[in-house]
């Protein structure tokens, strides 16, 4: 998609605090961190929102979850006394803002439940 934000930071067009990369995602802080660690996990391969999603995206979506737990092991927020929320926004409900599919990986301070 070239009208894609989350693309362009993909393919370095739009520049990031990048974090992490795997063959299928790129992991870059949250610009507007909404917790100590805010970090998107996006796939290269571009799909709407999680709503978009099809068993044919199956290995990118596990890998979304397994960058998510890299992320969080490297942020220190891993282990078993400490913990993180894995967040995807679909919709305008949602406040859903950016129309490639990315998973909030927040931490770093108590959440509170549910979520505004
Ligand atoms: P969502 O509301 O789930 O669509 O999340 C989109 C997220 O992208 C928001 O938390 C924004 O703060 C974040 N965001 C928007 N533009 C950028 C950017 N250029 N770099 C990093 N994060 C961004
Ligand atoms: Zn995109």
């Amino acid at each position: 998609m070239t009208d894609c934000l989350f693309c362009k930071i993909v393919s370095g067009d739009v520049d990031a605090d990048v974090v992490m990369r795997t063959p299928g995602t790129v992991a870059f802080k949250d610009i507007n961190p909404a917790a100590p660690v805010h970090v998107l996990v996006v796939p290269r391969r571009h799909i709407e929102n999680a709503a978009f999603v099809e068993p044919e995206h199956a290995p990118e979506v596990a890998e979304l979850l397994t960058s998510a737990r890299a992320v969080a092991e490297m942020e220190g927020i891993a282990s078993e006394e400490r913990g993180y929320r894995l967040v995807f926004n679909v919709g305008p409900d949602a406040l859903n803002s950016v129309p490639h599919l990315h998973l909030h990986v927040i931490g770093g301070r108590k959440m509170t439940w549910p979520p505004g």
